[in-house]
């Protein structure tokens, strides 16, 4: 009788494939081990999830080669990683990739070699370096290379160079793992930011504008050294322009060992804290499942500097005490030197931080050191809901209404909290979800008693919650300073004198854009949705991207009768322009999606605003989160209800999260502090509440309104997206697979289609539906109607489908 092996791909395909095993593989061949095999044309990794010996009715291929001694998936991950490929409906592999580490590749790596030599004098002189570069290399990687070179576009070089033969592309199944050294980029000999700058001020004046200064620019504003993959991210910095100013003699580069794993805090587990009463109990509650080996689930919601974290700390000792490991999940934002200090000075190398600037190599190092058991506690944002914690006893998840949890794209979307929670599951072991703002879904979660609510209610210290002072914009319409009103702009001006710092937060999810009441500031709703209309310039047209309501713009607003509606959209780089004019002497620091696309470049900002360099820090909600410093006095919110315009039904519930993390920021100091929102909606619930530091209020009036409408927690949501690049052809795609869906659920849980918010993105049109699906029905309902509807489609569809993608993003945010 022969041996079969079911294997899954890292692709999107959701069921395994069967292979034949051979005589000499049998004893070795076990779930969790990737195996090299023969797929279509090509050979292609993938990993063994069953071994049996059902010979299948089809002809099989066999097992080319066994790539791991280990498997490098256990058991318990492999039954994870299978929930969430049913939970979230997508393919298995997608997800194993998602939870391996780099170094693990999952995939075949392609590599770059130079073949045939010709004449110089055929080539352009892009190719000529191309091909010197790689040739120069014993390795070169596709990737690599095309992130060097380019690849879009037949005229690319490097493409026209594979093309015709002139570099060869093999695939190699063997990682290949850079060892754990980088580039360091430092300001060369004499070179240094006062001859830089007056340097780039000659160029300005001849009028020279080239990339290489611009770029010099940034590095000076970023400071030096730093690492080469740091400044990698920058769309400035490339390896030709670094290598630019290095030929200017400004900078060089030298290669560092360099390892983030071994961290370099202090050790002292005997400053442990001792927990107040609050605490204590809160402690007490999770001791006792923690001892028994049980599964519980927790919400801790505590005000912001409530103690949470040390209530984590305490509960994860008690872990370590009983032999088991911990998990840690922050938001990604929130994982920063402070926070990883507080962890290492009680635990020590018992911890593994996962963060996002470690090399692969690192990264490699940590995993393996889990797996092993010589770290026990793994910390780092969402992808670590996988790490190979070993006899996990307790998982953390703080911050848990961070919408940083949920992958969006590319799939697996997952949300790591609730991942976490079925992790905790599988392992008898204790999850704890910590917020001073928890999510309603979370919240829900305590009144179904599926999770047990833990309150810490005040602050340990003297540190009381900021006064809120709400300027309403309809009252100072007349009394503004450019984009402040008066009390806002006094309050920046006096704290400037006094050396203080200040705040100002623009709120801009405002890709989408929209239209608003200039005289009331009322912003227009579906009269189906309840959600915001989102405004088609184009067109003219307000449209509902729920259900695809499409309307006139009104004549006049419907709840003032003014008739000057104002399209809403301008970003942080104009506010900051503003702010300049208003305060010519103060030093001014923005962070915004620009300015931080740089890996680190957030904490670099922070630290910068930290270290007294700037006076007033401009950003978007970004600045809402992580921030902790003692001379920040002043916090504004230039327009708090813009959330409100974003066309999501969690607008509200995301509105009211910023605001209390922004009011949380101050008053943890000595120096009092204030905030301000600047809103045209003062009388709203969720900015009174916001005010009053009110999570109860702000949770029964939502919750009342969620339920009236059935939206989350009252339903969970499936949000389709199609995408393609013809449109007709994906409205039709859009249209009968979402009649599908009608016929299957009752006609009142599917809204749409309708085009998405961006119709067209990198050339793709795009449009969306939604699903809304009973939270009772049991685990599975939505995998056997996502199998059906996908069925139905497939009878019904139409010619050229196939050029339309379907996503599936189960339990979508928005
Ligand atoms: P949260 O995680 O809820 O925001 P933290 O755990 O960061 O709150 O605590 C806020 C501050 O209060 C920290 O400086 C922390 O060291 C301090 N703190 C927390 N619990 C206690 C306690 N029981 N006694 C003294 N200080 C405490
Ligand atoms: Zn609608």
């Amino acid at each position: 009788m022969g041996h079969f092996a079911d294997i899954i791909l890292p692709t999107a395909v959701r069921h395994p494939f069967t292979y034949a095993v051979r005589e000499s593989l049998v004893e070795r061949i076990r779930p969790g081990l990737r195996v090299w095999i023969p797929f279509q044309k090509h050979k292609a990794i993938g990993m063994v999830v069953k071994v049996h010996q059902n010979e299948p009715d089809f002809k099989t291929r066999s097992v080319e080669k066994i790539m791991d001694e280990q498997p490098v998936l256990s058991d318990e991950l492999l039954e994870l990683t299978e929930w969430i490929h049913r939970f979230y409906y997508c393919g298995w592999g997608e997800v194993v990739q998602a939870a391996l580490p780099v170094g693990l590749n999952f995939y075949a790596e392609k590599y770059l070699k130079a073949t045939k030599v010709e004449p110089d004098n055929k080539f352009s002189e892009k190719q000529r370096e191309i091909l010197e570069e790689i040739g120069q290399k014993e390795s070169y990687t596709l990737k690599e290379a095309r992130k060097r070179w380019g690849e879009e576009g037949r005229s690319q070089p490097l493409k026209k160079l594979i093309d015709e033969g002139y570099l060869e592309v093999w695939e190699e199944p063997e990682m290949k793992m850079k060892p754990a050294t980088r580039k360091l980029w430092k300001w060369k000999g004499s070179a240094e930011s006062k001859t830089v700058a007056n340097l780039i001020e000659a160029h300005r004046e001849e009028g020279h504008d080239y990339k290489w200064i611009q770029a010099l620019e940034l590095l000076q504003e970023l400071g030096l050294p730093e690492f080469q993959d740091n400044l990698l991210t920058f769309d400035l910095l490339d390896y030709y322009t670094l290598n630019r100013i290095a030929d200017e003699g400004l900078i060089q580069a030298e290669e560092v060992e360099h390892s983030d794993i071994t961290l370099k805090f202090e050790h002292d587990p005997s400053q442990l804290t001792k927990l107040n009463r609050e605490q204590e109990q809160a402690f007490e509650a999770m001791r006792r499942p923690l001892d028994e080996g049980k599964y519980q689930s927790f919400l801790l919601y505590g005000v912001t500097g409530s103690g949470k974290t040390e209530v984590y700390i305490h509960a994860l000792k008690r872990a370590l005490e009983e032999g088991r490991g911990g998990l840690v999940l922050v938001p990604e934002i929130g994982l920063t030197p402070q926070i990883v200090e507080r962890f290492y000075r009680i635990f020590g190398d018992d911890i593994a931080v996962l963060h996002s600037r470690l090399t692969d190599r690192e990264r490699y190092d940590a995993w393996h050191a889990l797996r092993q058991g010589e770290k026990r506690i793994a910390i780092g944002a969402r992808s670590a809901v996988f790490a190979p914690v070993q006899n996990l006893g307790l998982i953390v998840v703080d911050e848990e209404h961070d919408a940083s949890y949920k992958q969006e794209d590319p799939a697996p979307r997952y949300n790591a909290r609730d991942v976490a929670v079925m992790r905790a599951t599988m392992n008898n072991a204790v999850v704890v979800m910590g917020s001073a703002t928890p999510s309603l879904v979370a919240l829900q979660a305590t009144r179904k008693g599926k999770s047990t609510l833990l309150s810490l209610t005040e602050r340990p210290l003297e540190a009381k919650l900021p006064k809120v002072k709400v300027l309403d914009l309809k009252q100072y319409r007349s009394a503004m300073s450019g984009p402040l009103a008066i009390p806002l702009y006094e309050a920046v001006k006096e704290g400037l004198k006094r050396e203080e710092q200040a705040i100002l937060l623009y709120n801009r999810r405002g890709y989408a854009s929209f239209l608003h009441c200039g005289n009331c500031g009322d912003i227009p709703e579906c009269p189906n949705c309840s959600v915001s209309l989102t405004y088609h310039k184009a067109k003219r047209q307000l449209r509902c991207h729920y259900c695809g309501y499409a309307g006139r713009i009104p004549r006049q607003c419907s709840s003032c009768g003014h008739d000057d509606f104002e399209a809403i959209g301008s970003g942080t780089q104009q506010l900051e322009e503003q702010i300049e004019e208003l305060f010519p002497e103060a030093r001014l620091l923005r962070m915004d999606f620009d300015t931080t696309a740089g890996r680190g470049s957030h904490a670099h900002l922070l630290n910068k605003f930290a270290r007294k360099e700037a006076d007033i820090l401009v950003g978007t909600q970004m600045v809402g989160k992580g921030l902790d410093f003692q001379d920040v006095t002043v916090v504004g919110v230039i327009n708090a209800d813009t959330e409100l315009a974003f066309p999501s039904f969690r607008s509200g519930e995301r509105m009211f999260q910023l605001l209390s993390q922004v009011a949380g920021r101050s008053g943890r100091a000595v120096k009092e502090g204030r905030v301000y929102f600047q809103t045209w909606q003062s009388d709203h619930h969720v900015i009174e509440a916001a005010k009053k530091h009110d999570y109860r209020s702000f949770a029964r009036r939502e919750l009342g309104y969620r339920k009236s409408l059935s939206y989350p927690p009252y339903s969970r949501i499936i949000r389709f997206i199609f995408k393609g690049q013809r449109e007709r052809k994906v409205q039709q795609v859009a249209e009968i697979f979402t009649s599908g869906l009608v016929e299957l659920l009752e006609f009142d849980d599917v809204l749409g289609p309708s085009p998405a918010t961006i119709l067209r993105m990198q050339r793709y049109y795009r449009w969306e539906s939604m699903a809304k699906i009973d939270p009772g029905k049991g685990a599975g309902a939505i995998e056997r109607l996502l199998d059906r509807a996908f069925a139905l489609f497939e009878e019904k569809k139409p010619e050229g489908a196939s050029a339309v993608r379907i996503n599936v993003n189960v339990d979508a945010l928005e």
